[in-house]
């Protein structure tokens, strides 16, 4: 053969990822840099899942959504949301179909791992005074020693009034900080492996050094914590029983590298596909089924509790707007599409071995469609029909979407769950898609621009062009 020929059917037959900054415009190239930016801003308002549902209300209502009513009828181009519990939200823009046809469903996570606060967090010792953590999702807890950690949360009073804390992310306040062995002492500490170096135990945070103003006083550091505590917030030690307080990583959310093609944040799983989500919805033209987009809580820790999609939150939800038009519920379901949003661990050549080269994601190589999770036997997974990927590759390719496919690490190393499984539980086609991140549930992660906007091209895609 000829070697044009052989590059023909090269071309014809061999698949090959796609690199975003080859195939995008450099017109998209330049919307994809824009929308980044959009994006960095939601991140630093939305260090928490309650800060996310505020942030995401916000943007919302700006885009014409409200409260929506039980028992009203709703007609095609009608936007709503629903809060759940402060910590989970559900947004929807109603369709010209009826219901029955089924919703198109993005869900994202909103929750993301960090250091929550015992409820009864302050003591002092040798005169220093802390508060006693409880690490949420899974961490490497090495990684957040010598940090500058911002404190957020709330308080909730007996009276039922909130307190708001935010402490650390403005240049003028302080930060929050745990400390470690330094090296000429660690000879024995070094020995031990990554998982035992830091104990979950010994992640206290510290606070404060300074002695209330009398000698006679005992546990004066952490008093004189407590009454500056007070004189700020008018809250006592017992307030700490009813709060939800989170240290996280203090400070904005940064461009990486001279081209500027990377962001390192805190949070980036998820938010990286609840924004996108988000903004596909408040995008999508003229759509034919009910948008859903769903940023929930949770996930972390495995979708569990009321604020997670392993409860009935969003399908007793999705049952209310099928009963309020006259429609069967399971029908809708039946019906009904979803996108699980969830990151993928990026191929980090770092730590090569942990990958299979051939099924993994790559950074700039776009969106992720993970057909299932899990690992050892694809066990505690779900996984995506043949015939739904299907509709994708096709609304995606038609579409100009760069998009990718893999799994998450090789087979026998280990993998995660996503809200896919529970979903599916309620006889909805589900697929996860998302970003692919470089230090997943680190500290600071890092996700390519490209790939995000590819994101939010293909969700909105979704949204717009699924039968
Ligand atoms: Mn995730
Ligand atoms: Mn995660």
């Amino acid at each position: 053969m000829k070697k044009t020929d052989i590059e023909t059917l090269e071309k014809e037959l061999v698949y090959k990822r796609k690199n975003a900054f080859r195939e995008m415009p450099k017109s998209e190239i330049k919307k994809a840099f824009a929308f980044s930016d959009d994006y960095k801003k939601y991140l630093d308002s939305s260090k928490t899942e309650r800060e996310a549902v505020k942030t995401s209300l916000e943007i919302a209502k700006k885009e014409g959504f409200n409260e929506w009513k039980s028992g009203e009828k709703y007609s095609a181009g009608d936007k709503v949301y629903l809060v759940n519990r402060n910590k989970a939200v559900i947004f929807v823009k109603f369709g010209s179909a009826p219901i029955e046809k089924g919703v198109l469903i993005s869900a994202a996570h909103i929750d993301c791992p960090r250091l929550d606060l015992k409820p009864n967090p302050v003591y002092e010792a040798d005169n220093m005074a802390y508060l006693d953590t409880h690490y949420y999702g899974g961490i490497k807890k090495y990684q957040w020693v010598t940090l500058p950690l911002a404190m957020h949360g709330v308080v909730i009073k007996k009276s039922g009034e909130t307190v708001e804390i935010n402490i650390g992310e403005s240049e003028n306040d302080p930060i929050f900080y745990i400390t470690d062995l330094l090296p000429h002492l660690a000879a024995e500490q070094v020995k031990k492996t990554l998982a035992d170096g830091i104990s979950g135990e010994s992640l206290n945070i510290l606070i404060g050094s300074e002695p209330i103003d009398d000698e006679k006083a005992g546990n004066a550091v952490k008093l004189n914590t407590l009454k500056l505590l007070h004189d700020k917030y008018d809250i006592s030690e017992e307030d700490f029983l009813s709060a939800e307080i989170s240290l996280v990583p203090a400070g904005k959310a940064r461009d990486v590298g001279f081209d500027r093609s990377l962001i390192s944040a805190y949070g980036h799983d998820d938010r990286v596909c609840a924004y996108p989500s988000l903004r596909a919805l408040f995008d999508s033209e003229n759509n034919k089924h009910t948008l859903i987009v769903c940023l929930t809580d949770k996930e972390e820790v495995g979708s569990m509790g009321n604020t997670g999609l392993n409860s009935s939150y969003l399908y007793d939800f999705i049952e209310e707007l099928a009963l309020d038009s006259g429609a069967n519920p399971k029908t809708v379901f039946r019906n009904s599409k979803c996108l699980s949003a969830d990151v993928n661990a990026a191929f980090d050549p770092a730590f090569a071995e942990v990958y299979e080269k051939n099924n993994a994601s790559y950074i700039n190589c776009g969106l992720v469609v993970t057909k299932y999770t899990g690992a050892r036997g694809k066990s505690g997974s779900s996984e995506a029909s043949a015939e739904y990927v299907a509709e994708l590759r096709k609304i995606f390719d038609e579409n100009g979407v760069i998009w990718q496919m893999a799994e998450l690490g090789k087979v026998d190393i280990g993998g995660g769950g996503t809200v896919a499984q529970y979903v599916a539980n309620r006889n909805i086609d589900v697929v996860d898609v998302g970003v692919p991140v470089l230090s997943m549930h680190a500290p600071f992660e890092v996700v390519s621009k490209l790939d995000v906007y590819s994101a939010y091209r293909g969700i909105k895609e979704f949204f717009e062009k699924m039968i």
